[in-house]
């Protein structure tokens, strides 16, 4: 991948699954990877993968529902050079009905899944504009596109996410940042298992397996090379794009 040697990465949600993947791929790409995660053993496990193949990371300790979290991160990395891909990763959901949700649910789905790259996005984007130019890749959901039963309110962030990527990549075209995002399908990551336990749980994985055309949930490793490839100059005039990696489950919109 073109450009990447060398480049200076926060990638949050970094602790766990695809965020994980996405991480080792930056290290082995040669970017300097900056581990965002409320999860602190997942991203110290994250940097010591990428260090032991001879990689660069560090790992942070952060919530990025809190705003003051987010800028003393932000801030400590940015020490070190200026940021040049920000991949909004962490993400959270329970499959509920909506009728069965409260408030409260509600509040933390739109917390973690909206406000937190809202955070991200503000604290990262004036660094890249004075620098000249950035790229964010955030990871919306095909949820977020075609909508998914007992999802509702995940899926309002979800689609709120790529309105907003769309939105912003017009703002800041001029500056010289791109803003893409992907969306994933069913994926076999610890946050599916949570979804789907139990009895009802794998029903719900089978037939999801049965409908997705090429018949297998994605895998982490399914997703770096798009989010590589979004952040890298190969990519130089893509921006405010939406890519489904779904495994042909969601082709249309
Ligand atoms: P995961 O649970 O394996 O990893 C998510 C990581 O985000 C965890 O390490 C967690 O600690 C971290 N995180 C959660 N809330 C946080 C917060 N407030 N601050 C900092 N870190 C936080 O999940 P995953 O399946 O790899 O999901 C990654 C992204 O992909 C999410 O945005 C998710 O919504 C999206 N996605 C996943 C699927 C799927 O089927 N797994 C499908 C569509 C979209």
């Amino acid at each position: 991948m073109r450009g990447l040697n060398g480049k200076r990465v926060i990638v949050t949600g970094g602790g766990s699954g695809i965020g994980r993947a996405v991480c080792e791929r930056f290290g082995e790409e040669g970017a300097e990877v900056a581990v965002f995660d409320m999860n602190e053993g997942g991203a110290q496990e994250t940097v010591r993968l990428i260090q032991s193949a001879g990689g660069k990371a560090q790992a942070y300790k952060v919530d990025i529902t809190d705003r003051a979290q987010v800028d003393k991160a932000v801030a400590a990395f940015e020490a070190g050079g200026p940021i040049d891909v920000l991949v909004n990763n962490a993400g959270w959901d329970v499959i509920k009905p909506f009728l069965d949700s409260d408030a409260d649910l509600w509040k933390k789905v739109i917390d973690i899944n909206l406000y937190g790259p809202l955070n991200m996005h503000h604290a990262v984007l004036p660094g890249m504009v004075n620098n000249g130019g950035g790229r964010v890749v955030n990871i919306a959901s095909d949820a977020g596109r075609v909508g998914s039963s007992g999802e509702a309110v995940y899926s309002a962030c979800k689609g709120g996410i790529i309105s907003f990527t769309k939105t912003v990549a017009r703002e800041l075209a001029r500056k010289g940042i791109q803003l893409n995002a992907v969306a994933p399908g069913p994926t076999d990551t610890p946050l599916f298992a949570q979804v789907a336990e139990g009895e009802a749980g794998a029903k719900i994985a089978e037939g999801l397996k049965r409908a997705i055309p090429m018949k297998r949930l994605a895998q982490p490793t399914d997703y770096p090379g798009i989010i590589c490839f979004l952040s890298s100059d190969d990519a130089g005039f893509i921006t405010g794009q939406v890519i489904s990696v779904s495994g042909g489950l969601s082709m249309h919109g």
